[in-house]
């Protein structure tokens, strides 16, 4: 029997931006059969009916920056000295569901400890666990310049999520080993937080003949290249080796967002993380510094990126979520209402930037629209997204996550469980003791 799922009285956001409208959707098997406006129209008489008046139906939420295998560190140092490789995949296993049943359909997972990315897609592909579509990067490419760890990073070898190369040769074979290993993106650490370094973003720490070598070793191979880059050089030496999609993007100067838009790159500013660590500071016991650091990054940038919007550069939501900052499952939403506050979208076009627009990060035109034919990952929240982005992050509002037509159990997966032993910093204490 054809599994046969009809969502009646729905209001219907199908996430190209237009207007919601009201209608019926018909789901067959894993795929958006019909959708119909006019009440009388046949129905399959085995079909399962869920009224939805009231309630909105979207395409599934699209995470296109979300670290499944950090487990929600408290610092560096805890991510990149106390992870063991299978103790982290199988929690990676659960911490997906968490994010499933947010109301994320798919996530994009650009770097990973070890090679738990990869594994987790597997692993779901293949039906051993329940958890949205994920498209994969390997370890980060860095040099031995560093990324956002500083003098964690080794100089050659690997520690964490990174992968350090040390010359032109070591580029090709870490690429090529990835892809031969089955990853979706190549990720590169185009900028790293250097000691001593300026305020505007981080320092480039590769050549621009680095990342072309970078660029077309991936391309050759049928592979796309995705940069973390902070910093108007590095914005705009990735640009021109021929990047695919801009992580953060921050302090991107005119050049660059003139080859942007001439490139059409696609770019996920990422500010959940700041506007969380901003937001809940306090409560977090968090780092003055970092708030300072972070509220002149979201400040000094809304101009170049509300420039780039209006432009046409394609922007995408990416929460960053597997941090103490950003735990999984909770903040999946807040780059859509960090979107609409800071840089002025309306609730349409972040939803567009969650939905469409983020399917461009897994590569696939299937997903990411509520049209006939797309594969049906679809969101049901009571009440109306498209006035109020905020209600998806609410999750007593999500009422059905549907995943390949399956319709998923929201029975919470646990919420945080005990420590594994070692898995945390533990320190003596967490001031110094004064006289
Ligand atoms: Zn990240």
């Amino acid at each position: 029997m054809v599994n046969s799922v009809v969502l009646k009285n729905a209001s219907i956001i199908d996430g190209s931006g237009s207007a919601p409208y009201s209608g019926h959707l018909v789901i067959k098997e894993n795929k958006i059969d019909s959708i119909h406006q006019e009440d009388a129209f046949s129905q399959d008489t085995e079909a399962s009916i869920i009224d939805l008046k009231g309630k909105t139906v979207m395409p599934g939420l699209i995470d296109a920056h979300c670290h499944i295998s950090f487990d929600e560190p408290r610092s560096n140092d805890e991510l990149f000295f106390h992870r063991r490789e299978g103790l982290a995949a199988i929690i990676a296993g659960t911490n997906a569901l968490k994010v499933l049943q947010s109301g994320v359909t798919s996530f994009f997972d650009a770097d990973s400890l070890y090679s738990v990315g990869v594994d987790l897609r597997d692993a779901i592909e293949s039906g051993v666990i329940v958890g949205p579509r994920m498209a994969v990067g390997g370890n980060a490419l860095l040099t031995s310049a560093g990324g956002t760890a500083g003098r964690l990073i080794p100089d050659e070898g690997k520690r964490g999520y990174g992968a350090v190369v040390t010359s032109k040769d070591e580029i090709i074979l870490e690429i090529r080993r990835q892809i031969k290993m089955g990853v979706d993106w190549i990720k590169i650490h185009v900028s790293g937080m250097v000691p001593r370094q300026s305020s505007e973003g981080e320092l480039k720490a590769w050549s621009l003949d680095e990342l072309k070598l970078a660029c077309d070793t991936a391309h050759e191979l049928g592979i796309p290249v995705v940069g973390h880059c902070r910093g108007a050089d590095s914005v705009k030496d990735a640009l021109l080796a021929g990047f695919d999609m801009i992580l953060h993007g921050t302090y991107m100067d005119e050049e660059g967002l003139e080859i942007m838009i001439e490139r059409n790159v696609p770019l996920v500013p990422t500010f959940t993380f700041q506007a969380n660590l901003i937001d809940y500071a306090e409560k977090m016991e968090a780092s003055t510094d970092y708030k300072e650091i972070f509220e002149k990054e979201i400040q000094d940038n809304v101009p170049i990126f509300t420039k780039a919007f209006e432009a046409g550069v394609p922007f995408i939501c990416g929460s960053e979520s597997g941090f103490s900052v950003t735990p999984y499952g909770d903040w999946h939403y807040k780059e859509l209402e960090v979107f609409v506050e800071k840089l002025g979208l309306t609730p349409l076009e972040a939803i567009t930037c969650a939905t469409k627009n983020a399917a461009s990060a897994m590569k696939r035109d299937d997903i990411g629209l509520i049209a006939e034919g797309k594969i049906a990952d679809l969101l049901v929240v009571d009440g109306d997204p498209s006035k109020d982005v905020t209600i998806l992050g609410d999750k007593n509002l999500i009422k059905h996550v549907f995943l390949n037509g399956k319709d998923i159990d929201l029975t919470p997966a646990p919420k945080r469980f005990k420590d594994p032993d070692g898995w945390r910093i533990s320190a003596y204490s967490n001031k110094i003791l004064e006289k």
